[in-house]
């Protein structure tokens, strides 16, 4: 049927949930050419993913629009626990607070993946200038890597055929045909068969529905049961459990008293059920369903689950309460289980992100987290490299990075998930139930990994300390090229200028000043998601003569025409396109002067706009938000500060003196272009 359109494209993402979009939305930030398919139409949208941790919020903020979740979310503040007392009734036994006080500025909020989609695609519209659009009704039929090319980097080795959708055939059929409240099986893992042969066989019959893409690099976000791990013959490896859940968004009628609050409850005799309070007046019910068990063949009939089944368990479980309602916004189920997937990534050309590399269960609100923060690794990276500002070598750190995040997310559900659907332990001789002491326990040490903040990446050519191969969690290690291969000894001196910024994790935030204005700024706010690495100079008290000196020498250096800073920049472009130089110092803010105290390479000038008022800060007392403390809260001497590098996502990469110039010029130089040089 005549001509298939053929085109190149340096990024096609593949599936436009939380983890497409991520990965799309760097794309727009680092100005990539990049086309996003979706094999669903838009329109039906409730339920699904809605809690949000503290990391999450964190890169929303970086990205532009944490401000748009934080307003329109419920605020998580408070955990309760219910369990069964000694007549067997269920009452509140212990109340935590949600968020592990002092872990971030942001806590854990809730708000439906409908609505983030939503920032996302506004965002990416924005920062794309309206150039990378999700196109629907799109699915690819084929994918190929031409291996000769792979290492060349102008080349496009990866062939993709797409294939277009009709309106009907893009949209998905509900469980209840005609029911006006919308279920999301069709995405549950109760599923086990996807449609997409049916679909590409349909619109085959059709002219004009094919077309070839040729692209430097795919990212196949397509969930759970990705098209593109299958076509890559990648696995997930783990293992289903028995254990079904219900899940409702409703609007309750109910006599129980923290129904506004997020509860884990777990009755004596009828299974467990989560609450959480949801923005609009909704709730959120995770609904244990022991009526419900899987086949000999491991899977549980989907047909026999309904609303009025679900309900009806939770209504058994909340007894002596009562509870009620007249509407229902969205409802769904799943089969616990914890899978993660053998490969991130082929070649270094396609990679997997998301769903498409673990599964779990949902109770613990980490799917939609995780797989963002999986994007979130890796957009800037496939960013940079295919725009030539980064190495094609730092693409392998994607693996070696999130993989063992999958591994440990799926052995905290494990865990998690055993303790939450077990039957509460009668007393301390009923070693087949779960000790209600051990839940909370669980609990509260699972906030932290839940927050996303316990993230420690291990050494690579973008993160500099000891040891040259990662455990990948499964007991398999791998081996980095470690650039600058660095002792334990002297990587720990280095990790003593700075306790409170441990090389490997996100770039803790505290509140300093403008220098030139006087307001007070977290100073997470300046590591915005715009590809820049950035040099953090702690210049100490820039009002001693010897540590003025010390700044001037490191500036000197920074400035010198062979310096890393230099040989990024392309000569056209502004001193701080690729990496950013910010400086906190700790004199006092009204003895020192912007002007007088700081090298102009710390405030360049530019003749169209002047000085750049926004690159150094203070740590210094503020007229309306108290004191930041930054460098007693990282532990960075008030004398002679240090010198720290952030990844354009925010994680520390390298710590050192102000002397260390040439170890931080090493950093730059194992990881980025120097096209100056060249
Ligand atoms: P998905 O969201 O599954 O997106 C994949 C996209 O790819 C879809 O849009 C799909 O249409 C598309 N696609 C699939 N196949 C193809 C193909 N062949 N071609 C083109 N496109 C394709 N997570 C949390 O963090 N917090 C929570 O509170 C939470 N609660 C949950 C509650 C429920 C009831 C469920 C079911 C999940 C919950 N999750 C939660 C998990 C979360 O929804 C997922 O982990 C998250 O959506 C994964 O994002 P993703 O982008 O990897 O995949």
């Amino acid at each position: 049927n005549g001509h298939t359109p053929e085109s190149n494209v340096d990024v096609l993402i593949i599936g436009a949930g939380p983890a497409g979009l991520m990965a799309a939305a760097w794309m727009a930030h680092c100005g990539v050419k990049t086309r996003i398919v979706d094999k669903r139409n838009a329109k039906i949208y409730c339920g699904q993913a809605d809690g949000l941790q503290c990391r999450s919020l964190e890169i929303f903020d970086s990205l532009g629009f944490g401000d748009r979740a934080w307003k329109e979310a419920n605020h998580m503040i408070e955990i309760c626990m219910w369990n069964p007392g000694a007549d067997g009734v269920i009452r509140r036994s212990d109340r935590i607070p949600d968020t592990i006080v002092g872990l971030s500025r942001f806590q854990q909020i809730v708000l439906h993946q409908g609505r983030i989609e939503r920032f996302f695609l506004d965002n990416i519209k924005k920062y794309s200038k309206d150039t990378i659009h999700v196109e629907r009704g799109v699915l690819p039929e084929s994918l190929e890597i031409d291996e000769s090319k792979i290492d060349d980097d102008s080349a496009y080795p990866v062939t993709v055929k797409l294939r277009h959708l009709s309106e009907e055939e893009s949209t998905p059929e509900q469980q209840i045909s005609g029911s006006k409240v919308s279920d999301g099986l069709f995405r549950s893992n109760l599923v086990s068969k996807d449609d997409e042969e049916d679909l590409i066989a349909k619109s085959k019959s059709r002219p004009g529905t094919g077309e070839v893409v040729h692209a430097k690099y795919v990212i196949g976000c397509d969930g759970a049961r990705s098209w593109t791990r299958r076509s890559l013959g990648f696995e997930l490896q783990g293992e289903a459990t028995d254990f079904i859940w219900g899940v409702m968004d409703i609007i309750p009628i109910t006599d129980f008293p923290d129904i506004r609050m997020r509860c884990a409850i777990h009755s004596a005799e009828n299974g467990s059920l989560m609450v959480i309070p949801r923005e609009n007046k909704l709730v959120r019910l995770y609904i244990q369903l022991k009526e419900v068990t899987p086949d000999a063949s491991g899977r549980a009939d989907r047909s026999k689950i309904t609303p009025d089944l679900i309900f009806s368990a939770a209504k058994k479980i909340l007894s002596p309460y009562n509870i009620d309602y007249e509407y229902c916004d969205w409802w769904t189920a799943y089969q616990i289980g914890q899978r993660v997937g053998t490969d991130f990534d082929a070649h270094g050309r396609v990679f997997l992100a998301g769903d498409a590399v673990h599964t779990h269960s949902p109770k613990a609100g980490q799917g939609m987290n995780v797989s963002m923060q999986d994007a979130y690794n890796l957009g800037w990276k496939v960013g940079l490299v295919a725009r030539g500002i980064a190495k094609r070598s730092i693409l392998t750190t994607y693996q070696s990075e999130r993989r063992r995040v999958a591994q440990d997310l799926i052995d905290f559900d494990h865990r998690f998930s055993r303790l939450f659907s077990g039957r509460p332990a009668k007393d301390v001789m009923d070693a087949e139930g779960v000790s209600m002491e051990e839940f909370k326990d669980a609990f509260e040490k699972g906030n932290l990994f839940a927050s996303g903040l316990s993230v420690n990446y291990g050494p690579s050519n973008i993160v500099t300390k000891a040891g040259d191969a990662v455990e990948q969690g499964d007991g398999t290690k791998t081996v980095l090229s470690t650039v600058t291969p660095i002792s334990q000894e002297a990587f720990d001196k280095k990790q003593a200028l700075a306790k409170g910024l441990p090389v490997g994790m996100r770039f803790n935030s505290f509140k300093v000043l403008g220098q030139a204005d006087a307001r007070p700024f977290h100073i997470q706010e300046r590591l915005k998601a715009d590809g820049r690495f950035r040099v953090i100079l702690f210049a100490g008290n820039i009002l001693s003569a010897t540590q003025k000196a010390r700044v001037d020498k490191f500036c000197a250096a920074l400035n010198a025409p062979g310096s890393f800073l230099r040989a990024v920049t392309p000569k056209d472009k502004p001193i701080d396109s690729i990496i950013e130089v910010l400086t906190i110092h700790s004199a006092k803010r009204t003895d020192t002067e912007l002007l007088r105290d700081f090298p102009e390479i710390l405030h360049p000038f530019d003749k169209h706009n002047g000085w750049d008022y926004y690159k150094v800060f203070v740590d210094d007392v503020s007229y309306h938000e108290g004191f930041g403390d930054a460098y007693n809260n990282y532990g960075i001497d008030k004398e002679r500060g240090c010198v720290v590098v952030a990844r354009p996502d925010q994680y520390v990469g390298w710590i050192g003196e102000l002397e260390d110039f040439d170890e931080l010029q090493k950093y730059f130089e194992g990881c980025l272009v120097f096209p100056s040089k060249a």
